[in-house]
C-alpha cells in the first residue's frame, strides 16, 4: 500500500489565458499532476467551477478560493489514504462536498486531485496511465473527431453552429487518422487562403473565418475533402456540434439561419444538411430541457447518424438514465469537469456502454498540456475522442499521447468501431 503524504495546489492559467486549478499529490518523494479544464458554452447541469468572482482579481476569474480548499480540507482529509484506493478517495471528496452540483468545494478542485491520484497510483504501479482504468488487455484506439471550423461561443464569426468536425472513418491506424486529418486541414487552409478569407484560429483550434453560414463553412470542408483525395461520407465524414442550448428561444430554434424557427422545421433543415453532406454525427442538436425534440430527432433520423448528449447528459448518471428511457440519443460526450470526479466519470462511461452507446472522450474549450483524457479515451476503449484540430499545443498534446499509446501497444493496436 502506498499512501498519500501530501496535497498541494496552486493557480495556474488554461489555454485562454484563464486561471485553473493545479493539484499536487505526493506520496513520499513521488508526485504527480493534474489540471482542470473550463468550458465555455456550459450546459447548466454541469458540476460548478469555483471561481473567486472578485472582480478586481483577474476579472473575478481567479481560483484561490479553489486552491484554498485543496491546501486545507481536501489536504488534510486525503491524508494516509491509500493512493490505489481511487473510489475511497473519490468519495471521501463526495462526501466533503456533499452537495448536489459541488458547490461547497467547487468540481475543479475536486476533479484536479482526483485525476492528480489517480496518475500518482499508476507512476507508483510502474504502469503507463491507460492501463489504470477500465480494460486491461484488449486495447482499442477512438477515431479522432477533430473540429476544423469553429463558430457559436468559440469564435465570433457570426456561425451558428459551433464545431465542424471531420472524422477520419477509413484510418486504419490512429497514425493514418492523424495523417488523414492533416490533409483536409492543410487543404482547407489553401481554400481559405485562396478565398481571402482568414486562416487564424478558435479557441478548439479550428479555423474561424468570417463566414456566417453554415452551408458555406460544410461547402469548404467538402472541398478541402476532395481535394485531398478522400471520398466525404467513406473516407472522411463530417461531424458536427451544434451546441444547441445557445440557440433556443421560446420553443424555437436558430440553427440553420439567425431566424428562429420551430422544432419540425428545423429536424427538416437537419434532414437536408445530413443527406447532402453525409453528416455522420450530430452533437446537441437541441436544448438541454428539450427532451421531447431529441426523440422526435432520433426517430426522425432513424439510428442512420450518431446522436450525441453534450449539454444533455453533462456526464452526469442520472440525466443519461434519463436520455435512455426517452430514446434520446445513441451516444454520450464524456467530459470529466461536467460532473468532478474520475469514478463517477468512470461510471458513466460503464453505464453508455452497457446500453450500446458510443462514448467519446471529450476536452474542453478552456484546456491545458495535461493529456489525462487521451489515456483515458484508451483506456476506457471510448470510440472517440474530440480534442480540437490539428492545432495548438493543448489539443495537439492529446493526439500525441495517443501516437505514444500506439507506438507502445505495437501490433496489438486497433482502431475502435466507429
Ligand atoms: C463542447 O461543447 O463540446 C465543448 C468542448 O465546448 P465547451 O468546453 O466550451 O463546453
Ligand atoms: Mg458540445
Amino acid at each position: 500500500m502506498s499512501i498519500i503524504t501530501k496535497v498541494i495546489a496552486r493557480q495556474v492559467f488554461d489555454s485562454r489565458g484563464n486561471p485553473t486549478v493545479e493539484a499536487e499529490v505526493f506520496s513520499k518523494n513521488i508526485s504527480s499532476s493534474s489540471i482542470c479544464p473550463s468550458g465555455a458554452s456550459t450546459g447548466s447541469f454541469e458540476a460548478y467551477e469555483k471561481r473567486d468572482l472578485n472582480k478586481k482579481n483577474y476579472n473575478g476569474k481567479s481560483v484561490f478560493k479553489a486552491v484554498k480548499i485543496i491546501n486545507t480540507i481536501i489536504a488534510k482529509k486525503l491524508k494516509n489514504q491509500n493512493v490505489h484506493s481511487q473510489e475511497t478517495i473519490d468519495h471521501i471528496l463526495l462526501k466533503l462536498d456533499g452537495t448536489k452540483q459541488k458547490t461547497k468545494l467547487g468540481a475543479n478542485s475536486m476533479l484536479a486531485v482526483s485525476m492528480a491520484v489517480k496518475k500518482l497510483s499508476s507512476k507508483i504501479k510502474k504502469i503507463p496511465l491507460y492501463k489504470n482504468f477500465l480494460v486491461k488487455n484488449k486495447f482499442f484506439l477512438p477515431y479522432p473527431l477533430m473540429n476544423i471550423i469553429n463558430g457559436g461561443a468559440h469564435a465570433n464569426n457570426g456561425l451558428q453552429v459551433q464545431e465542424f468536425m471531420i472524422r477520419p472513418d477509413g484510418a486504419k491506424s490512429f497514425t493514418q487518422a492523424i495523417k488523414m486529418s492533416f490533409s483536409v486541414i492543410n487543404n482547407l487552409r489553401t481554400i481559405l487562403k485562396k478565398l481571402n478569407l482568414s486562416t487564424s484560429v478558435g479557441d478548439e483550434g479550428g479555423y474561424a473565418p468570417m463566414i456566417s453560414s453554415n452551408i458555406q463553412a460544410l461547402n469548404l470542408i467538402l472541398k478541402a475533402i476532395k481535394m485531398s483525395g478522400f471520398v466525404n461520407g467513406k473516407d472522411i465524414s463530417i461531424c458536427l456540434d451544434v451546441a444547441a442550448n445557445e440557440l433556443f428561444k421560446k420553443n424555437k430554434y436558430s440553427i440553420h439561419s439567425k431566424k428562429y424557427v420551430s422544432v419540425d422545421k428545423s429536424i427538416s433543415e437537419y434532414k437536408k444538411l445530413i443527406k447532402k453532406f453525409k453528416i455522420k454525427s450530430i452533437e446537441d442538436p437541441f436544448a438541454e430541457n428539450d427532451w421531447k425534440s431529441w426523440n422526435k430527432f432520433m426517430i426522425a433520423t432513424n439510428k442512420e447518424i450518431q446522436i450525441v448528449g453534450d449539454d444533455l447528459y453533462v456526464t452526469n448518471l442520472e440525466r443519461l438514465k434519463i436520455g435512455f428511457l426517452n430514446q434520446s440519443s445513441n451516444a454520450i460526450l464524456i467530459k470529466l469537469n461536467q460532473i468532478g470526479t474520475v469514478t463517477e466519470t468512470i461510471e458513466v462511461i460503464k453505464f453508455a456502454q452497457n446500453i450500446g452507446f458510443n462514448t467519446i472522450i471529450s476536452h474542453r474549450s478552456g484546456e491545458s498540456e495535461d493529456t489525462f483524457i487521451a489515456d483515458l479515451a484508451v483506456g476506457t476503449n471510448s470510440n472517440q475522442i474530440k480534442s480540437g484540430s490539428l492545432c495548438r499545443s493543448e489539443r495537439v498534446a492529446k493526439y500525441n499521447q495517443i501516437l505514444r499509446i500506439e507506438e507502445s501497444l505495437g501490433k496489438k493496436a486497433k482502431m475502435n468501431r466507429l
